[in-house]
């Protein structure tokens, strides 16, 4: 199946954007059964990805000719979304059931569907990726320039980490991972960032909802409970491992 993804891998000259996805077969299914790789963890991501990637290559049909694994390290979170997305639909269809919790009443809304050939994609222009003064900030108060930056897998497995152990640092830490470079800083950590004046970290908070930061697939899905009545929206919760659960799929419902 051809994929086009969001955003894409820039390399010199050709922007790589066109994949062909697999499907997944028992290979993949192991992954998925391995209660290390899973269980609060998302280690079947590279593997399913990386196996599941047949192809990349530019409109002009240039192909990437480095290693997959490579390749997935360098996909912002809005292609590997994207990628995800494309195998479950590619493996069982494009049919997917899942349930979500109501934020209004609590009440957990079952069989809900949504088709994932029809999610709607937002690519990122290469003339808006490459240009980083939309990214570049500077900070009220200190001053310093701060250039911000989209998640890739990384990122996802350090924000893990970050929710499991260190709840006191969860805010200065997944902020940290957003961060690119601080004044002349490359490496920025959750101490860097706890070193700012509250104002530039409410100020940088805010920037962060705002600035789009990468070409998305619009996975938020939009639920009429069926009890209250009430309307809320849910993300499908690619990331997860349920997610190539033929029969369900699970969400994140904000609260
Ligand atoms: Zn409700």
């Amino acid at each position: 199946m051809k994929v086009i993804l969001p955003n894409g891998l820039l390399d010199g000259q050709d922007l790589f954007n066109i994949v062909v996805v697999d499907e997944l077969k028992g290979k993949q299914q192991n992954y998925l059964a391995n209660r290390d790789l899973v269980v609060g963890n998302i280690g079947h991501l590279p593997k399913i990805l990386s196996d599941c990637i047949q192809s990349l290559e530019s409109e002009t049909g240039v192909k990437w000719n480095g290693k997959m694994e490579d390749a997935v390290e360098k996909l912002s979170v809005g292609d590997l979304e994207t990628l995800l997305i494309a195998i479950r639909h590619n493996t069982y269809g494009e049919r997917f059931y899942f349930e979500a919790e109501c934020p209004h009443c609590q009440t957990k809304n079952k069989n809900l569907r949504v088709d994932l050939d029809k999610l709607e994609t937002k690519p990122m222009p290469v003339a808006e990726m490459l240009d980083k003064s939309r990214l570049t900030l500077i900070l009220p108060k200190s001053k310093i320039e701060i250039e911000v930056k989209p998640l890739f897998l990384k990122d996802l497995f350090e924000s893990i980490k970050i929710v499991k152990n260190k709840q006191d640092e969860l805010v200065t830490s997944v902020i940290a991972l957003s961060i690119r470079r601080m004044g002349d800083k490359m490496k920025v950590t959750a101490k860097d960032v706890e070193e700012l004046p509250a104002m530039d970290l409410l100020f940088l908070k805010d920037k962060l909802e705002v600035i789009r930061l990468e070409g998305t697939i619009d996975s938020d899905i939009q639920i009429d409970c069926s009890n209250c009545g009430k309307e809320f929206s849910s993300k499908l919760d690619v990331f997860s491992s349920d997610f190539f659960d033929p029969s369900k799929g699970s969400t994140n419902t904000p609260t």
